[in-house]
């Protein structure tokens, strides 16, 4: 089986649609790469994949997650002549057609060398298919099938079915972001919506061992192959977290806890961003969703950061959040009941509007640095391939 596949074209120009062009087909080698007999190549503002017909099915599911394209097509290859397309569209249409089908054949000459025009074609084509095959009509308005012909530079395609891609720009176009991932519902799915932008990610997940398990840790494990399934292999760091929020329970009011643990994580993150040369931290954070949510809390927390911090998820609602956790399938990964560090010394009455006053001086009571050190110096890294 033959694939024409479609991308984007906004935005790309000179030398940046060639990287994204390259990105793009090494994406879909790379999803592609455990099916036997598999080839990709790229020829003319398009992808070619070429497949054995036993695994059309597999390679169409894999397609439909691959960031960068737009939609694709099984197509026939056929050579640049009217009669060839003409034989090649009836027996192709000679698949769908019953009597009673309307249909209408459109055709798009990107090769202006071709002597017809497109009009001519597909009414040479219409013609055809009508003295073939019984019992059809030509509907140029509602039809209920379209044969579509692409007359290009070296052959001909066509096509009856497009099957629509994820979009977005291929992963590997955008820069590397540090994604806080924790077990949750939302981070994942910020995670998978920074990909989709093009972002490269590696993952950063704050571990509070012994209170939280290791059933917590493979959760995140989980989550993070999900996300290679669309980003490719993905680097996951998994910090030591008790240290800290046992300082803050002894040191700190209660009710700030919240505020000055995630202080901490982004202090964390933008050292580990440093040095993993990561340009934007990455959150699941969304507007107004818990008390460390308010444009207060998220106002007081990001001051501790030069780096931009991303928040894909900040205009949505749960319901919103939750559909893409499905489709991405982290979803059932993520309602898994294990504890996560911040679940686990929630304040009864976490301030929604924490003042930076309160929060610098609570601070003062502890050796930040030295906390930092510690929880740096001992990051366990993991690679989280996409095997399937
Ligand atoms: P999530 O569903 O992603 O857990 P949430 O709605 O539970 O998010 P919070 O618990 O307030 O919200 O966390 C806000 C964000 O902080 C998370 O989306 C995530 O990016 C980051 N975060 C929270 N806990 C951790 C953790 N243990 N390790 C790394 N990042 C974390
Ligand atoms: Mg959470």
């Amino acid at each position: 089986m033959l694939y024409l596949i479609r991308y984007g074209e906004i935005g790309l120009k000179g030398k940046n649609r060639r990287f994204f062009e390259n990105t793009l087909t090494a994406n879909i080698q790379r999803v592609l790469r455990d099916i036997p007999g598999c080839r990709v190549w790229q020829a003319h503002t398009r992808n070619y994949v070429e497949v054995p017909d036993t695994s059309s099915r597999e390679v169409e599911e894999r397609l439909q997650k691959v960031f960068g394209i737009v939609s694709f097509s099984p197509v026939v290859k056929v050579p640049l002549d009217l009669e060839a397309i003409k034989a090649a569209a009836l027996q192709e249409f000679a698949k769908t057609a019953r009597p009673g089908l309307t249909f209408k054949v459109n055709t798009k000459r990107a090769n202006k060398r071709f002597p017809l025009l497109s009009q001519e074609i597909s009414a040479a084509v219409g013609a055809h298919l009508l003295r073939n095959l019984p019992g059809l009509t030509v509907d140029v308005h509602t039809p209920q099938e379209v044969l579509d012909i692409e007359i290009r530079e070296e052959e001909a395609y066509l096509y009856t079915k497009k099957i629509l891609g994820p979009g977005g720009l291929p992963v590997g176009v955008a820069g590397k972001g540090l994604l806080l991932l924790s077990g949750g519902i939302d981070s994942p799915v910020a995670g998978w919506m920074m990909l989709k932008r093009g972002v490269t990610l590696e993952a950063l997940h704050f571990h509070s061992y012994p209170f939280t398990s290791e059933r917590a840790k493979e959760k995140v494990f989980d989550l993070c192959h999900r996300l290679a399934v669309y980003g490719g292999r993905i680097i996951l760091h998994v910090a030591p977290f008790t240290e800290i929020q046992t300082e803050l329970r002894l040191k700190a009011p209660e009710r700030l806890t919240v505020t000055l643990m995630r202080r901490m994580m982004l202090r964390v993150a933008e050292q580990l961003a440093a040095r993993r040369k990561a340009l934007a931290l990455i959150t699941g954070e969304s507007l107004g969703q818990v008390a460390s949510q308010t444009m207060e809390s998220i106002n007081v927390i990001e001051r501790v950061t030069s780096l931009p911090v991303l928040r894909p998820l900040i205009g949505m609602d749960k319901q919103e959040i939750t559909e893409i956790s499905r489709r991405m399938e982290t979803y059932p990964i993520s309602i898994r009941p294990y504890e996560d560090c911040c679940t686990l010394f929630l304040p009864a009455y976490p301030a929604i509007r924490p003042r930076s006053a309160d929060v610098e001086a609570a601070e003062a009571a502890l050796d930040i640095p030295s906390l930092l050190a510690d929880c740096l110096g001992n990051i366990e890294r993991h690679e989280i391939g996409d095997d399937r």
